[in-house]
């Protein structure tokens, strides 16, 4: 509060954090339109938008508020609410997705569709349309990074952002656990029980962390119950099926398959590139297809994982000007395009090549360029660009100090000769395969690396 009596932006924030954390049930989608105007004489002033909230507000919501207010502001004060004709002083919203910590970008909107997670879109766009009447529960499970939390959080901007005033809680299974464990040590089950069994769409993400709590599984068994009795949508997601929901209770179990599970796969090649192309949009960057490409064909188990490649781009990217060719986004994705690699050493090559070309040693690493030691040669750097983690510049360190231009040249022909020369290409693969890299040997079909 400032000396003129306008709240603060901070204060304003605490008193509506507060009233989410004690009395959530009591949080309306049109909440982000009030405006706390002043604070005067003890009396806190919230300005709503018309007739209808302002009855809400008055009829339920008077004892939460001053309680907030006094609370935040550590001395005794009034609340009043008013309504309509604003007197010019802007004051800032706060969004019904911010009081519930959503992500804003988690919408269906920014959600790609594809094989492995269409069922599970479906199913949670029909709950989004149609709160507790299309599948209840609905319950959505797969690995990490695989879209579950944008999901559920897609449902509830959707419902958020419907003509219905409905209200949705939206919180992770070791919340729900932490948050019944301080109520219960506060004496407060009764506002507890109050604020997660008054909502119309209570969302739990990652349920397994509710897993090893007896108490809590009981509470949560007792809320699900409540809930669903009152056809009032829920929604869970996990990690894994509820049977492979190891420590928890059956009955529990029995109950998250009574409406609909759906499970989210890895995402194919097509989807992972759709993913791409989303999220550097999203972040105003221009990839050339064939860097996009790169990462989706060695990137593939999850979304996250392909979201996090695509952020390093972009912060490197302000180094070079904003063009990330392939051959840079190789070298600032190499960890994650190639974490696993066998250890292979450059010894190891020299020995492989030498043995399948018929040359020496130490005529590879001599000066000679006569093509029949200048393409074993090459084959060695480009073998050492594909299968060791050695920069341009040491693989040219074996090879008589040459340069990295000439390495990179000589990586950009061996490819180009591989695309081109069934021969050389099948010779290659085989290198490869003898050296024990035939996991990364050749690119997958339609990915031009
Ligand atoms: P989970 O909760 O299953 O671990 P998240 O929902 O947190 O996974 O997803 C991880 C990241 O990947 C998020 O940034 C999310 O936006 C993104 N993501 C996952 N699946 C998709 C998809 N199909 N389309 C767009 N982005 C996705
Ligand atoms: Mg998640």
């Amino acid at each position: 509060m400032d000396e003129h009596g306008s709240l603060t932006d901070g204060v304003w924030d605490e008193i509506i954090d507060y009233l989410r954390r004690y009395h959530g049930w009591l949080i309306r989608g049109w909440f982000g339109q009030l405006e706390p105007l002043t604070i005067r004489g003890g009396v806190l002033e919230i300005r709503s938008a018309n007739e209808a909230q302002l009855r809400y507000l008055e009829e339920t919501c008077r004892t939460a508020f001053t309680e907030a207010a006094q609370v935040v502001l550590g001395q005794l004060v009034a609340v009043r609410f008013l309504c309509g004709g604003g007197n010019g002083e802007a004051s800032r919203r706060i969004e019904p997705a911010d009081l519930l910590r959503l992500d804003r970008a988690y919408t269906f909107e920014n959600f790609v569709v594809g094989p492995s997670n269409r069922m599970a879109h479906a199913a949670c766009l029909a709950v989004a349309e149609n709160p507790g009447r299309a599948y209840n529960p609905l319950f959505v499970h797969g690995d990490v990074g695989l879209g579950k939390t944008h999901l559920l959080q897609a449902i509830c901007h959707r419902v958020l952002g419907g003509c219905q005033p409905l209200t949705v809680l939206y919180l992770t299974g070791e919340t729900f656990t932490n948050d019944f464990l301080e109520a219960v040590e506060r004496g407060e089950l009764h506002s507890f029980r109050h604020r997660y069994r008054h909502v119309d769409v209570l969302v739990i993400d990652d349920i397994q962390f509710l897993a090893e709590r007896e108490r809590s599984q009981e509470e949560f068994f007792h809320t699900f119950n409540t809930l669903r009795q009152a056809e009032k949508q829920i929604i869970l997601s996990a990690d894994c099926a509820p049977k492979e929901l190891k420590s928890l209770q059956d009955r529990l179990v029995s109950r998250f398959s009574w409406g609909l599970v759906v499970r989210i796969d890895e995402p194919c090649y097509e989807t992972r590139m759709a993913i791409l192309r989303k999220k550097a949009r999203a972040r105003g960057m221009e990839l050339p297809e064939e860097v996009l490409e790169l990462i989706a064909s060695h990137i593939r188990r999850n979304a996250r994982e392909l979201e996090g490649a695509i952020n390093k781009l972009d912060m490197a990217s302000a180094s070079c000007g904003g063009r990330i060719t392939v051959e840079l986004a190789r070298e600032i994705l190499r960890d994650e395009i190639e974490p696993h690699r066998p250890r292979i050493t450059m010894d190891d090559i020299i020995e492989a090549v030498t043995e399948r070309f018929g040359v020496r040693r130490s005529e590879l690493q001599g000066r000679r360029r006569s093509r029949s030691i200048a393409l074993p040669r090459q084959v060695c750097m480009y073998l050492a660009r594909e299968l060791t983690r050695l920069t341009l510049e040491e693989i040219g360190g074996y090879f008589g100090g040459r340069d990295h231009t000439t390495v990179m040249h000589a990586v950009q022909t061996i490819s180009e000769a591989r695309r081109r020369d069934e021969r050389l290409d099948a010779e290659l693969a085989g290198l490869i395969a003898a050296l024990g890299g035939a996991a990364q040997g050749r690119p997958p079909a339609g990915a031009k690396l």
